[in-house]
């Protein structure tokens, strides 16, 4: 990623407006992908602390030399390995009154802080970066853009070379091979179902070959320069029946009904909804247990959630994945998963990988 250090700085920005809105004087930002996203730096061991007077980016002696030429925009600071113990010694002496913290923080991790500085300041605040996370700057958008892109292309190669008869935990080793060509990673555990285990919609690769009249589902995505991308894609293998096309084509409908609806001001449930109703009055309901879809950005799985039980609201830069599916225990399963950014109007379809439903 080129480094902008500006929109890290506005992003910190923000971010104090924020902290203001919710009444906090301090917060410890704790978080591996919040501490990237407000500091451009990504470490095993580093924390953005807000004191109140300062914004401190804290870091140990091995990453100290690399985070002073990277971060400028903050205050870097040398401290010992347990950030936490120094946290504690930092906070003490700018005193401020309300800290908030992220749910990283392990109960052991609360309990030091807790015992320096009295547990009555600590407030969670985990919902402020992730909200502001979930709204992408261009400059993200465009890297996963490119990452969706990747993802395609690498799908595609992997259909092509399949053969007859060819294990799952073959097909997944050709997209890791061709990911690591690329100096990219898996965004997750690459799914790959063949047949009647393609109706487990978390799917472990195995042993079993690839036969005629198979689904074969691949579910992969592409994590390259902090952010991931995500798409599925269910194609069937040699000739499959009418029934396999019927349930595909349904599954397609619904996720073209959902996509139908992206917008601003639009509730991710309804979104979920109208796709979970149509799935439902063509008999699967039952088959159709996962939420619709999730944010995806320095996480692969991030707000906004577009489930039955979501609060949040579509608006502008939210990039989501819209995955309906129908699974059927020893028959097979179908997802077609495309990724998204929601714009001033409606979205735009990261995914272009074609989604007809055909015998490969
Ligand atoms: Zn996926
Ligand atoms: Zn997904």
């Amino acid at each position: 990623m080129k480094s902008n250090i500006g929109a890290f700085h506005k992003r910190v920005s923000v971010l104090k407006r924020k902290m203001r809105d919710s009444g906090l004087d301090g917060m410890i930002v704790s978080d591996r992908a919040n501490v990237f996203y407000l500091s451009g730096f990504s470490s095993s061991n580093s924390m953005v602390l807000f004191t109140g007077k300062q914004t401190l980016f804290l870091t140990d002696f091995r990453y100290i030399e690399k985070a002073s030429q990277m971060v400028t925009h903050l205050e870097v600071m040398q401290v010992g390995q347990g950030l936490l113990t120094e946290t504690v010694k930092i906070l003490k002496k700018a005193a401020p009154g309300r800290i908030g913290f992220e749910p990283n923080l392990t109960y052991q991790g609360f309990q030091t802080l807790a015992k320096g500085l009295g547990v009555k300041r600590f407030v969670p605040s985990s919902g402020i970066l992730s909200t502001l996370r979930a709204v992408k700057d261009e400059d993200e958008i465009s890297l996963i853009a490119t990452n969706q892109k990747l993802n395609q292309r690498i799908w595609r190669k992997a259909i092509e070379a399949t053969k007859a008869g060819e294990s799952e935990l073959s097909i997944r080793r050709r997209i890791r091979i061709a990911l690591d060509e690329e100096d990219a990673e898996e965004a997750f555990g690459t799914i790959v179902a063949t047949g009647p285990n393609s109706s487990l919609p978390h799917a472990e690769p195995g042993t079993r070959k690839l036969r005629r009249g198979d689904y074969l589902l691949i579910d992969m995505g592409v994590r390259k320069a902090h952010y991931h991308s995500d798409m599925t894609r269910t194609v069937g293998w040699g000739t499959t029946s009418a029934r396999h096309a019927e349930i595909y084509n349904i599954v397609l409908e619904a996720q073209k009904k959902a996509l139908a609806m992206i917008k601003p001001g639009v509730p991710a449930r309804e979104v979920d909804a109208i796709a979970r109703n149509f799935i439902s009055e063509a008999g699967y309901g039952e088959a159709f247990q996962h939420g619709l879809g999730h944010g995806v950005g320095l996480e692969i799985h991030e707000g906004p959630t577009l489930n039955a039980r979501s609060n949040d609201i579509l608006a502008e830069g939210h990039v989501v994945t819209v995955e309906p599916g129908i699974y059927i225990p020893g028959f097979g399963g179908v997802r077609i998963e495309d990724l998204v950014v929601v714009t001033k109007d409606g979205y735009r379809n990261l995914t272009s990988a074609p989604k007809t439903y055909r015998d490969v």
